[in-house]
């Protein structure tokens, strides 16, 4: 069934990692298969049988040329550095090469305890395996980098958070699970060596075009193609209301792909405060402080980086300070094409930022619905009387009103058709996204009632973000009082 392992990880240095099987759960099912993506991983599905896969996707039988392992890792963790972190429950197969010829990581996550397991149980609890599932689906049908999920089994066992809950197993794919906190991990050691071998891995593996240069070039240049997809992975965010919730550098993938879906959620009313993580106190990592924090852990992966960027200290220092200043900058233009194209906006004009910030600001003070206000503005494209639907969103219309009327102004000094302004502007603003009480329904039917129906229609759903779907309006509107989810978990 599993197309052949490449091993890359498991042949760097044996400090990198602790060889570690799946420890086997009693009664593996298979409740969430993603066929395509298998496909698209090289996966054999001619005899294919969930039973089976089961089997496979609960590690209770390692498939041939695996070799599992637990990756090394530290982090900090909301500011305060924790110098060993690891997979406490996550097991790396291997690589595989897909049909696209990339090598992507096959990871079973809730597979067990694991020498970095430090109090933890090493599993994973159902609802957070489902909510990976479809926001990591969601989010990469959206265009967004993510990683990805294969296939989800329930365990057989139950574990306890709070009250017991059937504990799962989520097979997560991703073009590889190195995080800044790996980084850190070797550096905390002083293991300059072990920070250089994991700097070739990462070029090698999502840099190769920085493969020329030399040696201290080479790693600034590291460090700026990594902030490069930073900063375009969270104008992303932003532009899809998008809160990660736990930012934290063992968080934040060196490949630019969004990772470990904790307590996320997607903001309703536009409001740039919004935190839903109930151990986000501070609101550290509220959606508007996004971008400063991905700053901030650019700057953990500097600090890394500086024995190799130069042997003078203050040298190396002087050079990444130089680069991550740049971020900011680097960010804003990201975030502006992100919000031009929202606009439909195809030239960039000066004056953008500013009807930019005015749709946000009468969003807020009209506490209007982040995606629908944007998919309604597509509308309004092509159609005058969409105008209605789009201010009715708003608690001051005539504030609305005004901004379209600027809109409108705008656009006039564009060149394309409206017809096809608004196809476009489609491909820019999702009508669906997992919306935080959808995902608790899906989540709480398969959990009690063990039916999954909804997740399932819920999944497809939010895959084909930018399609109309008829007859799954509902699944565009916003939760109503009753529903709302105000507190998102960690889940672990
Ligand atoms: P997370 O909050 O999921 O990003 O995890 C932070 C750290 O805690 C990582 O080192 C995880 O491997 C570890 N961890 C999270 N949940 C568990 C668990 N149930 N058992 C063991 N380790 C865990
Ligand atoms: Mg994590």
């Amino acid at each position: 069934m599993f197309p052949p392992f490449t091993l890359r990880y498991a042949h760097l240095p044996a400090r990198f990692y602790e060889s570690f099987k799946p420890v086997p759960v009693p009664d593996p099912r298979l409740v969430a298969f993603n066929k395509p993506l298998a496909e698209a991983l090289g996966f054999d599905l001619v005899n294919f049988d969930a039973e089976e896969a089961a089997v496979w996707f609960s590690g209770n039988v390692v498939p041939q040329g695996a070799e599992p392992l637990a990756q090394a890792y530290a982090g900090h963790q909301f500011g305060g550095f924790v110098p060993r972190l690891g997979d406490g429950r996550a097991v790396l197969l291997g690589e595989v090469t897909g049909r696209d010829g990339k090598l992507r990581d096959i990871q079973l996550k809730g597979a067990g305890r694991t020498p970095f397991s430090r109090g933890g149980d090493g599993r994973a609890p159902l609802g957070p395996v489902l909510r990976e599932y479809l926001v990591s689906e969601a989010m990469h049908a959206m265009g967004i980098p993510s990683t990805r999920a294969l296939a989800a089994v329930t365990t057989g066992e139950r574990v306890v958070r709070g009250l017991p809950e059937p504990g799962a197993i989520l097979t997560r794919v991703a073009s590889s699970h190195i995080r800044v906190g790996t980084f850190q991990y070797f550096a905390a050691r002083g293991d300059i060596e072990g920070v250089r071998e994991l700097a070739e891995h990462v070029i090698e593996r999502h840099y190769p075009e920085l493969d020329a240069g030399q040696e201290g070039e080479r790693y600034l240049s590291l460090l700026e193609a990594v902030m490069a997809r930073q900063a375009a992975l969270i104008a992303k965010w932003m532009g899809v209301g998008f809160i990660h919730g736990v930012m934290n550098t063992d968080n934040t993938a060196v490949s630019g792909e969004t990772i470990d879906f904790g307590p996320c959620a997607f903001m309703e009313q536009y409001e740039p405060q919004t935190v839903f993580s109930s151990i986000d106190e501070g609101g550290r990592y509220a959606y508007a402080n996004q971008p400063r924090i991905a700053q901030w852990n650019l700057a953990r992966l500097a600090e890394t980086l500086l024995p190799l960027i130069d042997d003078d200290a203050d040298e190396a220092v002087a050079q990444a300070t130089e680069l991550l200043q740049r971020f900011p900058e680097r960010y804003e233009a990201e975030w502006l094409a992100v919000m031009r194209a929202k606009l439909g906006l195809e030239q960039a004009l000066p004056e953008d930022e500013a009807l930019i910030e005015a749709l946000l600001t009468a969003m807020q003070r009209g506490h209007a619905d982040f995606t629908l206000t944007f998919r309604r503005l597509a509308d309004v494209a092509v159609s005058a009387e969409a105008k209605a639907g789009l201010v009715a969103l708003f608690e001051r219309p005539e504030e609305m009103s005004a901004w379209l009327a600027d809109w409108e102004e705008r656009l006039d000094k564009e060149s394309c058709t409206a017809g096809e302004r608004a196809k476009r502007m489609r491909q820019a603003n999702p009508a669906f996204i997992p919306r935080n009480h959808r995902v608790q329904q899906a989540i709480t039917a398969a959990m009690e009632e063990n039916d999954y129906s909804l997740f399932e229609t819920l999944l497809e759903v939010v895959t084909h973000p930018f399609d109309d779907q008829p007859g799954r309006e509902e699944y565009s509107r916003p939760a109503e009082p009753s529903e709302q989810v105000f507190r998102t978990f960690c889940g672990t």
